[in-house]
């Protein structure tokens, strides 16, 4: 990159680089993800990666993608690590970029794994995770000082793709007062039934955040007792976040101001 106070580290063949894309706006990608994404020679990237972000590609990097199309199931996630292992021993400069940041819900720690059993080098470059970067575009900050001194990061679904049961449900009612779900669309009816069983009332504020910080981001606001149905009734799309809890009630004081 031209012009930069400061050396970024070479991108060297025969290395990986995990990368964040972050929520969506190709501003909020980090100088490292820019710099990778003009010296790749190959990336492999998810569904989740805005497009806008890939048009910043160097032009003749070459482009795999990783993800879910057209209803087919996604490639398998051991094929993907094992693609990143056999582009890097052919060479090549490989950029796996993965949306918001590569180590929350992003698969990032078995490839990581993966790469490091197999001897590869690899750089992390974090990104901008959704469940912070995407609920800032909607006006809701993650913590705010009278209102919550936790947040939890929750997956809305498993391995299998039901409502993780690994989670402790009342303890995480009664211990955080910010809950940011992701893939949680699916199953927010029974989200929204186990909170409020553990404790939580119907009437808190609720956020549901579509593809955050895209020119196409909805943000539906409701409460824990209405907002499935209020979601189906609106017709939400993925991706989006679900936040629950009394930092959702700072978004009216803000989104007016919120420049777009
Ligand atoms: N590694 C990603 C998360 C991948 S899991 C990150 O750090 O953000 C996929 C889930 O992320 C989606 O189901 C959705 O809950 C969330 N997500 C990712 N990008 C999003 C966006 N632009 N808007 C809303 N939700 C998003």
């Amino acid at each position: 990159m031209n012009d930069l106070p400061i050396t970024l580290p070479a991108f060297e063949p025969g290395h990986v680089w995990l990368v964040g894309a972050g929520p969506g706006d190709p501003g909020l990608i980090s100088l490292l993800a820019y710099h990778a994404l003009s010296q790749a020679d190959v990336i492999v990237y998810d569904a989740l990666v805005d497009d806008r972000v890939l048009a910043m590609a160097r032009p003749g990097a070459a482009r795999e993608f990783a993800g879910k199309r057209g209803g087919k199931p996604s490639p398998r996630q051991p094929d993907i690590s094992r693609r990143l292992v056999e582009l890097a021993r052919d060479g090549k400069r490989v950029l796996r970029l993965k949306g918001g940041d590569p180590f929350v819900f992003g698969r990032g720690a078995e490839e990581a794994l993966t790469l490091a059993e197999a001897g590869i080098r690899f750089r992390i470059v974090p990104g901008i995770t959704s469940g912070v970067g995407g609920l800032a575009y909607a006006a809701i900050p993650a913590t705010s000082r009278d209102v919550n001194s936790a947040i939890a990061f929750v997956t809305g679904h498993d391995a299998h793709g039901d409502v993780p049961g690994s989670i402790d449900w009342d303890a995480l009612a009664r211990a955080v007062p910010v809950l940011v779900f992701y893939m949680a669309l699916k199953h927010l009816d029974g989200i929204a039934s186990r909170l409020m069983a553990a404790g939580r009332s119907a009437g808190e504020p609720v956020a549901v955040v579509s593809r955050a910080s895209t020119p196409r981001q909805t943000v539906l606001v409701s409460t824990l007792g209405e907002v499935a149905a209020e979601a189906v009734r609106q017709g939400v799309e993925p991706p989006a976040l679900v936040v629950v809890g009394e930092v959702v009630r700072l978004r009216d004081r803000l989104m007016d101001f919120l420049a777009q």
